[in-house]
């Protein structure tokens, strides 16, 4: 690295540790922003020399970017962003904390994909999903899908591996301009990982038309634009590969959105030369990631923590919690976002005969729409409240971003 890159580094690595020391979080943020200003190419001079994904997406990015550091973790030693800090100055950071490593597996936020792109020289970018985020502040869903193909057009040597299932993802993927419409590119491995919101693709982000759906399969009314045919597909409690070979993936993880998650993660190695069935016993030992499915026992209950940031993550919430009480919390602080009208593109209906417990900052946003939605609840003022007001036994909880770390501070973080 030249001079000035290796001062930025080793600043940068000072501050996040001196942060760290001071309690003022991990230090990932603050460490890389100053890095960044010593040298604006710092990111590009640390890339150098590894082999790196990227993992990107408005939902599972960074439980996918753990499996996926775990699955190409066969290799050798593997740089990641593991708390989660998404933006370039988290990348930063993270790989000048972790020195040389001929490996990184990076997490990164949506919006910014194409700036990483541009800095890092990824060999492999994974497009999970995408779908409407924090309203008053994100890009619509269309524009960002819009950003990351211009920015792949601009980078056609970077392998692709993007969801199949997400018809915004698979435009996003496929290049512009070919007649035929080139829906399998020869750079893009294609993966199946279900998709259960479709609210924000009903419509052609190519012409404009109607997109049709049966099962499984998606297509276009006006233009050629369908799904391709996945190489990487969940089937059962396992993943069939591109050979037809299926591999049993137990995880420590719930739910079928975990299982897409494993399987992404098993595509992105692949990428990397790791067979699936050397990676495949290793997504086993991903336990919670920052707390998310985090199992706690606390007065005779097992509380089970679900993170659920937007509509299409309270819909996979709910397909993972047990028929059993639930807490549900909602807070509309900065990183939330302060608008909660998603509140009503979520249906709750699957919470019918559940008891229902709710609180948070914006509980009363949260008791109008269940009451319209026509699901009995009852507001508790703590999570001890809640804790006293359910039976032994199960209690899952389905909180948004700052209310999740609100009731990780109230278990004392033990996780
Ligand atoms: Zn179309």
């Amino acid at each position: 690295m030249p001079l000035r890159a290796k001062v930025a580094s080793s600043v940068s690595r000072t501050a996040a540790a001196l942060s760290r020391a001071a309690g003022r979080g991990d230090g990932s943020v603050i460490g890389g922003w100053i890095g960044l200003k010593i040298d604006p190419d710092l990111l590009a001079h640390l890339s150098a020399g590894r082999a790196i994904a990227l993992v990107s997406g408005t939902n599972g990015k960074t439980t996918t970017t753990r499996l996926t550091s775990a699955a190409v973790g066969v290799l050798g030693r593997v740089a990641t962003n593991s708390f989660g800090a998404n933006m370039p100055s988290g990348h930063t950071s993270a790989l000048a904390k972790a020195g040389s490593t001929p490996y990184a597996v990076l997490e990164v936020d949506e919006h910014y994909l194409a700036q990483v792109l541009e800095a890092t020289e990824p060999h492999v970018v994974a497009l999970l999903n995408l779908s409407r985020d924090q309203l008053d502040r994100a890009k619509e869903v269309a524009m960002m899908a819009q950003l990351w193909r211009a920015a792949l057009v601009r980078h056609t040597d970077v392998r692709v591996v993007a969801n199949a299932d997400d018809p915004l993802v698979v435009w996003a993927a496929t290049p512009p301009g070919d007649p035929a419409r080139g829906i399998n590119p020869p750079h893009v491995t294609w993966f199946s990982a279900g998709q259960r919101w479709h609210d924000d693709s009903w419509v052609c982000p190519e012409c404009g038309s109607t997109i049709q759906r049966s099962g499984e399969q998606w297509w276009c009314t006006g233009c050629p634009l369908r799904r391709p045919e996945p190489h990487w597909v969940v089937e059962d409690e396992g993943v069939l590969d591109p050979t037809g070979a299926w591999h049993k993936v137990s995880l420590q993880l719930p739910g079928k959105v975990n299982l897409g998650n494993a399987a992404t993660a098993l595509a992105v190695a692949a990428e990397f030369g790791v067979r699936p069935v050397d990676a495949v016993s290793r997504l086993g030992i991903v336990t919670s990631v920052a707390g998310r499915y985090a199992q706690v026992d606390k007065d005779g209950r097992n509380i089970r923590l679900l993170l659920a940031k937007n509509p299409a993550s309270w819909l996979e919430a709910f397909d993972m919690a047990d028929e059993a009480p639930t807490l549900l919390s909602i807070n509309a602080r900065d990183p939330d976002g302060l608008d909660t009208s998603w509140l009503y593109d979520v249906d709750f209906a699957p919470l019918r005969g559940r008891q229902v417990l709710i609180t948070g900052d914006r509980a009363y946003d949260l008791a109008v729409r269940l009451d319209v939605n026509d699901v009995p609840f009852q507001h508790v003022r703590t999570f001890d409240d809640a804790l006293r007001s359910v039976p032994p036994g199960r209690l899952e909880v389905i909180a948004n971003y700052t209310a999740f770390q609100d009731i990780r501070g109230e278990l004392d973080r033990v996780i």
